[in-house]
């Protein structure tokens, strides 16, 4: 669907969503479903949306609001990890679930489109206030605009700042070689050069798979070192039984890179009287793993919720210290590189129940339920990692 300005006299909206990408479409998507679903909202974004520039993959028990366009879904997946731990695990209640962002942007487009209420324009933003300065001309929100499209730069040092970066092919092969229902989600067994390295293999079909490359580090690394280790994992690491691809026996169809910003930067959530930032740029990336689809589906819902009950305003992430810390302790850990990360990853899923391991990730774990697992990992690395966590969080009270 192109983008249009619906020609607004008065340029003003109730919402203004500035940044049309998963988060503002997703926040229109539940808003068009609420009791709010009359408001006029204008949604802002500088790119058409009709690339597969992404592909979201999130794991969950329920059905998902978005499952008629999940592409591929999967009740368990490999692991490679170190010391020889190779299995396939069982994710139980959970389905580890992918949605191709094209599909995405289609989807909500379809469904968007039949409300008059909602405009949509391309349009580049210049600056972002209760006013929202475009090279198309300026527009007003007489109650709120959602800004995703704020990005920090990451650089300071009082927080932990990592990033998650990777490329990615889909691959077609000439033979039959991948087993549909049996993705590698992490897969360890590349150099991991004293940062945290995998790759993952996703599946479409027999013939067809998105394989990924991916580092959690401080910098990134030159597109041929990407696709270096691309090739060397798929001929020399990926085998199917004792099969393995030649070189001239696939062919590369799509390409995907992304940097994802892994930081427990204090986010600004409300730099300004209505002003809400979303998505990336509200924090709502899960700063140890880099996740931040399925945190965004609720925290938006949250956020909607909270708007049409006129509760106090934020942007729908609920704040626990306690989970927070747990975070910047493993960012520490990996950042400092205190011991082999590849080895931290390895130890939760084998000490662990797989689908525990989804349920801390997700913070849904209780209390207790943490103190196990954090029981799970190497102590020594921890407790330095906690213990300079907790002096730098005091420090900087002062
Ligand atoms: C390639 C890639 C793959 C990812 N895969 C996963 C995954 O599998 N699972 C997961 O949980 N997370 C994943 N993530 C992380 C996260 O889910 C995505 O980055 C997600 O798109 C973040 O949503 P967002 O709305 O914050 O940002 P975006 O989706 O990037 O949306 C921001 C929008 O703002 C627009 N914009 C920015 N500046 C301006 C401007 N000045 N004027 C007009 N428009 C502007 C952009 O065009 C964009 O459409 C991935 C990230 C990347 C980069």
């Amino acid at each position: 669907m192109s983008l249009k300005n619906n020609q607004n006299p008065s340029n003003t909206y109730n919402y203004i969503i500035a940044g049309g990408g998963m988060a503002g479409l997703s926040l229109a998507f539940y808003l068009n479903q609420s009791s709010l679903r009359n408001k006029s909202i204008l949604i802002i974004d500088r790119e058409e949306k009709n690339t597969n520039d992404h592909t979201w993959c999130f794991w969950e028990k329920e059905r998902s609001p978005y499952e008629e366009i999940i592409f591929k879904q999967w009740k368990g997946v490999w692991f490679h990890g170190t010391d020889s731990f190779s299995q396939f695990l069982d994710l139980q209640e959970y389905t580890y679930k992918m949605i191709r962002a094209i599909d995405f942007y289609k989807y909500i487009f379809g469904i968007l489109k039949e409300n008059i209420n909602i405009t949509f324009l391309q349009a580049d933003i210049l600056e972002l206030t209760e006013t929202v300065k475009t090279d198309q001309g300026d527009f007003y929100a007489s109650e709120f605009v959602f800004d995703s499209c704020y990005r920090s730069n990451y650089d300071n040092p009082k927080y932990h700042n990592m990033l998650q970066h990777f490329k990615g092919w889909v691959i077609e092969t000439e033979k039959t070689v991948f087993k549909v229902n049996e993705p590698i989600l992490f897969d360890f067994r590349t150099d991991q050069k004293n940062e945290l390295r995998f790759v993952y293999v996703l599946p479409y079909s027999e013939t067809k798979a998105l394989i990924e490359f991916t580092i959690f580090s401080d910098n990134l690394i030159t597109d041929a070192e990407y696709e270096f280790y691309l090739k060397k994992y798929i001929e020399e690491t990926l085998k199917v039984g004792e099969y393995k691809i030649k070189p001239d026996e696939y062919q590369i169809s799509e390409t995907e890179f992304g940097i994802i910003p892994m930081s427990d930067e204090v986010h600004e959530i409300l730099p300004m009287p209505k002003v809400i930032r979303i998505g990336t740029s509200g924090g709502y990336v899960k700063a140890s793993t880099g996740y931040t689809f399925q945190r965004s589906q609720r925290f938006l819902q949250n956020l909607v919720k909270s708007l049409a009950t006129n509760s106090k305003v934020s942007n729908g992430m609920k704040f626990n210290a306690w989970k927070g810390f747990l975070d910047t302790v493993l960012l520490n850990v990996m950042l400092k590189n205190r011991t082999p990360q590849d080895k931290i990853f390895t130890g939760f899923f084998k000490n662990n129940n797989p689908s525990k391991v989804l349920k801390f990730l997700d913070e849904d774990t209780s209390f207790f339920e943490d103190i196990l697992f954090v029981n799970t990992v190497p102590k020594p690395p921890f407790i330095k990692a906690a213990w300079e966590v907790l002096v730098k969080k005091i420090i900087t009270q002062f």
